[in-house]
């Protein structure tokens, strides 16, 4: 009897020690993401900030003769801080890529994105950003994307400059892209409240839009696009050109941290509703909080209208797919 009974014992042990490897191991090794939409950023000489995700909460009533609304300045029971310097937010974001199993699609901060691509080559994925004709010529461009290290064009932010992204300066870039069959992403749709009076006064909500798409796609109808910010909150153009293009993207980047969670839900629900749900992919607008990555795919994740795979969509197939990825490297 003591015999079995020591067996049991042993049994249950060794039961329990393989739960509990099985569970570090799972906690070790989450299922892969790929968030497209991070920015390398240079941050030394930066003042640190804190901010609390979903800050877009209510729209202060602000004088133009008095001080600009600050959107950032609120409380909450979970700040997410800055990084403090350039080589520790790109040590943060390495760090939470290992931990969360993400690969990233990273413009930027050209020196900072080699220096993440040597230390984990299979967690960065390059993209080269250009927004306006000025910043590099044609020939320059296409050169940096025949090098092989760049595998993606973005983010293309025509907007901020107070252009169209079928603006005719650009279409020279584009059709490199498309020679060279380099996804695009592009900014549309919001850049965050105020944006024209705190800081960019040339921004343009109607540039927006996502229609202004069209001559784009029209002339160029093999280049692969994703919609950056998926034209929020455009929410009926976007669907209208999803539906009338077939291979255009969305991200969900950018909104999914500062806007308010119901907003946010409401808007991709709204995207999968319409039947879209292969077309999205996972994108934080990943810079200076570090802790801005987690927040975001916490959204995706406890998303109750989505089906667990919806989510994995989302969170992973769609961007092998949209960016002809080999999905066996990922695990
Ligand atoms: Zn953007």
């Amino acid at each position: 009897m003591s015999k079995y009974l020591s067996f049991d014992r042993l049994f249950t042990t060794a039961l329990s020690i393989l739960a509990i490897n099985f569970s570090i191991h799972a906690q070790e090794k989450p299922l892969p993401i790929i968030d497209v939409h991070v920015h390398a950023m240079n941050l030394d000489g930066r003042p640190s900030s804190t901010m609390c995700p979903w800050f877009l909460s209510d729209m202060p009533g602000a004088d133009p003769h008095g001080t600009p609304p600050n959107f950032l300045n609120k409380a909450c029971a979970d700040p997410l801080e800055s990084a403090t310097s350039s080589a520790d937010y790109e040590k943060q974001l390495l760090e939470e890529a290992d931990r969360l199993n993400v690969t990233y699609v990273v413009s930027g901060d050209a020196k900072m994105i080699h220096s993440m691509k040597n230390k984990r080559p299979k967690r960065i994925i390059p993209s080269l950003a250009i927004s306006n004709s000025d910043a590099m010529t044609v020939s320059a461009f296409r050169d940096s994307l025949e090098t092989g290290f760049y595998k993606v064009m973005g983010e293309v932010a025509p907007q901020y400059q107070g252009m169209s992204p079928s603006d005719l300066s650009l279409d020279a870039y584009f059709e490199v892209a498309e020679e060279l069959k380099i996804p695009v992403g592009i900014h549309m749709g919001t850049g965050g409240n105020g944006m024209i009076n705190i800081t960019n006064p040339k921004y343009r909500a109607s540039l927006g839009r996502p229609f202004l798409l069209e001559d784009l796609l029209a002339k160029h109808p093999k280049l692969k696009i994703w919609v950056m910010h998926a034209g929020y909150p455009m929410i009926d153009e976007m669907i209208a050109l999803m539906g009338a293009n077939a291979y255009v993207y969305v991200d969900l980047a950018g909104f999914i941290w500062s806007y308010p969670l119901e907003e946010i839900h409401a808007y991709l629900q709204r995207l999968v509703q319409a039947g879209f749900g292969k077309r999205i992919l996972y994108g934080t607008d990943l810079l200076v909080w570090p802790g801005l990555l987690k927040t975001s795919i916490d959204v995706i994740q406890n998303a109750n209208y989505l089906s667990e795979d919806q989510k994995r969509d989302i969170l992973f197939h769609n961007a092998i797919r949209f960016f002809n990825l080999n999905e066996a490297d990922f695990y």
